[in-house]
């Protein structure tokens, strides 16, 4: 997501904020200012009942932080590698960079997060009826169980059984022990998910049509956002599948054309880009070695004047940056390590030295050949 401000590191996870949180940060300070707090507490003054709706709003963002945590906790404890953790509009998101490798791993990280937004909910209850007992102002009191009670639904939320929300995640780990099949449990848990998704939006729109205005607005958003995502999801599984047993060797382009990074960015357009195909150019060093990755939209985006003093090299996204395979490597791994900053592009090493290159557009042209030939998945599970 462009949009995302980087709040830097929490736990050894980079943390990001989409701005679609300052929206939520705004919706729950003013319905818990303008409404739950002044009737469940009433005779203060309005600040007092903004400064407590901020705060208490500002408390949710971190129970929906610490929930996030404990997945990302949990999958680095497995093994499987955390790329980031975003809050967002409808909560968090914890990117994987691979999936785990047992059915109990899967339910382990899956399980993480509602069990800390579960634990959340009792210490909050707890807080609030100490507060109460100490007789301090309802105010305090009301706000601990209002996070209590909104900690209470994330939880049951997220353990509602369809991928890609944390249940579907935990139906995911059920069915893939009970069949010893990933990629069949996978593809049921997307279903099932897709299926709430579309129950979520209907309850959501008749809510809407009969007047509950924006609860049902925005169980609608939340609908449709499951849906993508599960859609998403799907797609992914079916992907994953149609790419079993072939190598990085079987679609990259062999002997992609390298360009020398001294060279200035006219200079480059002029001997390498003109007339060639190519969307991406591996950059060389002096000593031929692989510096990195130059795409034409890198190159397009230097301003004209400047293409004259500006080398190749200062541009190019460094080797470091740009996601590596070697010829023999499933291709399937591959699709964990994409990045948006090459388009998708992948450098192919053997041996140190570079000998090909694979493109979204390999990858995309290999599933549909594939899906051509390969029998429907309901065929493919029992070997
Ligand atoms: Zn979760």
């Amino acid at each position: 997501m462009g949009e995302d401000i980087k709040l830097g590191h929490v736990a050894g996870f980079p943390l990001r904020l989409h701005w679609s949180v300052l929206v939520v940060l705004w919706l729950f300070t003013w319905s818990l200012a303008s409404y739950t707090l002044p009737v469940d507490a009433p005779g203060h003054a309005p600040a007092t009942y903004w400064l407590a709706g901020l705060g208490g709003a500002v408390v949710f963002l971190g129970s929906i932080l610490a929930h996030e945590l404990a997945h990302a906790v949990v999958a680095r404890r497995c093994g499987v590698k955390v790329k980031s953790l975003t809050l967002w509009m409808f909560g968090g998101i914890a990117i994987f960079g691979s999936t785990p490798k047992t059915p109990g791993k899967d339910f382990r990280i899956a399980a993480a997060g509602p069990a800390t937004s579960l634990a959340l909910a009792a210490v909050f209850a707890g807080v609030a009826a100490g507060l109460d007992a100490f007789g301090v102002a309802h105010i305090a009191v009301s706000a601990g169980w209002w996070l209590s009670g909104i900690n209470l639904l994330i939880a049951l939320f997220n353990l509602l059984p369809g991928a890609p929300l944390d249940g579907g995640r935990i139906l995911r780990a059920y069915l893939w022990r009970r069949n010893g099949d990933f990629t069949r449990a996978a593809l049921g848990a997307a279903r099932t998910g897709r299926g709430i998704a579309f129950g979520l939006l209907a309850l959501g729109l008749f809510q809407f049509l009969v007047g509950y205005g924006m609860g049902g607005l925005w169980m609608v958003f939340i609908g449709w956002f499951l849906l993508t995502a599960a859609r998403a999801e799907e797609a992914d599984v079916l992907a994953r599948q149609a790419l079993a047993g072939v190598r990085v060797a079987d679609v990259m382009s062999a002997n992609p054309h390298t360009g020398p990074g001294r060279l200035t960015v006219d200079a480059f357009i002029e001997r390498y880009v003109l007339g060639h195909q190519h969307s991406a150019y591996p950059v060389e060093r002096s000593d031929g070695g692989i510096d990195g990755l130059i795409t034409l939209a890198q190159l397009r985006a230097v301003p004209r004047v400047e293409r004259a003093t500006t080398s190749v090299r200062d541009i190019a996204i460094p080797l470091a940056d740009v996601p590596t395979a070697t010829p023999d490597q499933p291709l399937s791994e591959l699709l964990e390590h994409l990045s948006p900053a090459t388009g998708g592009r992948v450098l192919v090493f053997d041996n140190g030295g570079l000998v090909g290159i694979v493109t979204p557009a390999d990858i995309a042209r290999t599933i549909e050949i594939r899906d051509l030939s390969v029998p429907p998945p309901a065929a493919e599970h029992h070997r």
